[in-house]
């Protein structure tokens, strides 16, 4: 059988949602016999995180050596990448989260092969398999199949189905890597966690966005009641953020977070490719601007061609209404 390793990241007390996403998605493609799934977890590992793990794996190996006990690239990455090796592995997966997308090119060099990144779709049982990831801010969705063994992926948040947990634990393996300390060159200092009670905008499914047509940081409130009224991650612009109305964590683009929710509305955005390649996989997007020639409508499913200021309060209102009644 075809060895499958899919890296877990940890956040907080639990393993991430894309995680779980893709030992789903795994154990899915498994189910044909041609291959067997492992998850591999480096580093620190809270028990619920792997309680939680195990209802979603038949096997789940962990990394302990002190000194991938903190995240580095190469100390990750060497890991990883000898355990492909050891074990013949044929694909490796991470979730295309900061973590995944800083380590995983590496793991490729290490293994020799090739990587396809910020994959959103997959023909696993294709021969030779395909994969679909977005190219030019979304304009073009580009098929890649691997000439080179292993296959190495990082696969956008949101783009498989999670399934239900099985009550049958999987099987748990502690392992060292044999990391030595002078292999690892970065060092994290610090590490601050930003205090949020909504989800991560790269794991929401649902995102409500503001741009520079709100005109002004205490505007946003509309932003926030409607992304409120749905249970949504409040996203923004890049100007947004320059101008200092919101954090830098919320920014949505090339140099800020990739999202791919089930539903992206946004408002008083222009729809720059700049903001368009961080979100062009968003499964429904729904624009409101005031300039029926805004660019965003061109990326959109749904457009509203209207003032944000009286947009946004009436649908607020109304979803409100529908959610009490
Ligand atoms: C290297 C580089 C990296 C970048 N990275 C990013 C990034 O990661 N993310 C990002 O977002 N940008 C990024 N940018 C900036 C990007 O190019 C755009 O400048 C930015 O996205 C524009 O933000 P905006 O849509 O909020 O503002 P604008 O382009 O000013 O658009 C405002 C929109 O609001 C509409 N509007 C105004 N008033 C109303 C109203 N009352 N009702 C309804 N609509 C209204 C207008 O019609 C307009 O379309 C980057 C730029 C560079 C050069």
């Amino acid at each position: 059988m075809d060895k499958v390793l899919v890296f877990v990241e940890i956040k907080g007390d639990g393993p991430r949602k894309v995680s779980l996403e893709l030992l789903c998605e795994a154990a899915r493609f498994a189910q044909n016999g041609r291959f067997s799934v492992e998850a591999v977890c480096i580093g620190r590992l809270p028990d619920a995180a792997r309680d939680k793990l195990l209802s979603y794996t038949e096997k789940l190996v962990h990394f302990t050596d002190p000194e991938l006990a903190v995240y580095s690239p190469e100390g990750y990455a060497r890991a990883l990448a000898g355990y492909a090796r050891e074990g013949g592995a044929k694909m490796v997966i991470a979730g295309a989260t900061g973590i995944g997308r800083d380590f995983l090119p590496r793991v490729a060099v290490l293994l020799e092969t090739g990587i396809a990144s910020d994959v959103t779709g997959a023909n696993w049982l294709n021969e030779p398999m395909t994969f679909v990831r977005p190219m030019f801010g979304g304009k073009v969705f580009a098929e890649v199949v691997f000439s080179t063994s292993p296959v190495i992926l990082t696969v956008r948040p949101n783009s498989f189905a999670m399934g239900e947990a099985q009550e049958k634990g999987g099987e748990y393996i502690e392992k060292t890597a044999g990391i030595s300390p002078d292999t690892i060159h970065t060092k994290v200092v610090r590490v601050e966690e930003a205090s949020r009670d909504t989800v991560d905008l790269t794991e929401a499914d649902l995102i409500v966005a503001g741009g520079r047509g709100l005109k002004a940081a205490e505007n946003f409130n509309l932003i926030e009641e409607l992304a409120g009224a749905i249970g949504a991650t409040v996203g923004a612009t890049r100007s947004v953020v320059d101008a200092k109305w919101r954090e830098q964590a919320d920014q949505i683009g090339k140099s800020g977070k990739t999202v791919s929710p089930k539903l992206y509305i946004g408002a008083g955005i222009s729809g720059a490719i700049h903001h368009i390649m961080g979100m062009d996989t968003s499964k429904v997007v729904l624009a409101i601007n005031r300039d029926p020639n805004a660019i965003i409508f061109n990326y959109a499913n749904y457009g509203i061609v209207g003032d944000l200021f009286e947009v946004l309060p009436a649908m607020t209102q109304e979803l409100k209404k529908r959610k009490e009644g």
